[in-house]
């Protein structure tokens, strides 16, 4: 039901699509609106759909225990991954807090909820404020984006051209903002969070951001890799965006990527096959390299090397960073 549904708005969509390219600013949620038909993602629709899904969470059972709570229909296609052990979850994200994600992850599972973040960025922190136990990198630009986003700096994404259906009633986009959240415990690279009967390791990644994290869930072939990396066209534009971390971050991901079966990201596709770390990696490498030419697109720059897309900027990488200890939504600008 859910899918028939979303293809009858689809059809309305497309029609947003056409009348946004005409009129408006917003171009990357027209081409989204574009796009809508190819959703659900055929990674995604490949995935059993859990009964805790509702017409705006698409729940995957991305593998035992884990579930993948999709935003399919807002540009961002936010992913959170409850990850449940037999004595506590732990919630890698709380999606971009439209609609309360608390629910749903009390419809998959009664033990404790523990969240940590892949990163700060507004589509990973959406929900955090409806929970007490969140876990968190220690640093100045965490804690900046503990105070939450005001509207203005994230309502691109809340244009009516952002979703692929229309946007859940009972909300005003016109106000929505990130509500401030607080840490009840920092945490550090290495440690080992022990969920009963599972064990996952927190490995610091800065590059996307300064407080970027991955989890890797070696007993289940697992790496949780937030936006380091995700099946889709990878941004590294913001101004707390730092390369020669990414480089790091995506060599190390990738010296690892041979031992886990799985990867998950943090937007996109819930679940792919682990070898795409290793091609990321060596593609990153030529676009460093100067040897790729970009193309402009609205001040920003992309880059297609050997089929994996990176949207950057000149700035990022003349590394040039802003200021990190003022936080940055994942939406701010060089300007
Ligand atoms: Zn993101």
């Amino acid at each position: 039901m859910l899918w028939q549904a979303a293809g009858i708005l689809f059809a309305n969509l497309i029609l947003v699509g056409c009348q946004a390219e005409q009129g408006t600013p917003h171009e990357e949620a027209a081409f989204f609106a574009d796009a809508c038909e190819g959703l659900p993602r055929k990674e995604n629709a490949a995935l059993p759909l859990s009964t805790a899904s509702d017409d705006w969470f698409q729940v995957y059972e991305t593998a035992e225990g884990v579930y993948s709570i999709v935003e399919s229909y807002q540009v961002e296609e936010s992913i959170s991954h409850l990850i449940v052990g037999d004595e506590r979850a732990i919630l890698f994200d709380t999606g971009i807090g439209l609609l309360p994600i608390r629910p749903v992850v009390e419809r998959i599972t009664d033990r404790p909820v523990t969240v940590l973040n892949s990163h700060s960025h507004f589509d990973h922190v959406g929900g955090n404020a409806e929970f007490s136990s969140i876990l968190a990198i220690d640093s100045d630009y965490t804690r900046a984006n503990m105070a939450g986003f005001d509207h203005r700096r994230i309502a691109t994404d809340f244009a009516p051209e952002a979703f692929c259906i229309p946007p859940p009633s009972g909300f005003d986009l016109g106000l929505i903002h990130t509500r401030p959240w607080k840490a009840s415990r920092y945490i550090e690279d290495g440690e080992i969070l022990d969920l009963g009967g599972r064990r996952l390791e927190v490995l610091h990644v800065p590059g996307h951001a300064p407080d970027a994290t991955a989890l890797l869930d070696a007993e289940n072939g697992l790496l949780f890799t937030g936006d380091t990396f995700y099946a889709a066209e990878l941004w590294l534009v913001v101004p707390e965006t730092n390369l020669d971390e990414y480089d790091r971050a995506i060599t190390r991901l990738a010296n690892i990527e041979k031992d886990v079966k799985y990867l998950l990201g943090a937007h996109a596709s819930a679940r792919v096959d682990s070898g795409r770390l290793t091609r990321v990696r060596d593609a990153f490498h030529k676009l460093r390299s100067g040897d790729y030419p970009g193309t402009e697109d609205g001040g920003r720059l992309v880059f297609t090397i050997d089929d994996i897309e990176f949207v950057t900027a000149q700035p990022v990488l003349d590394g040039k960073q802003g200021d990190i200890t003022k936080g940055g939504s994942g939406l701010d600008t060089w300007d």
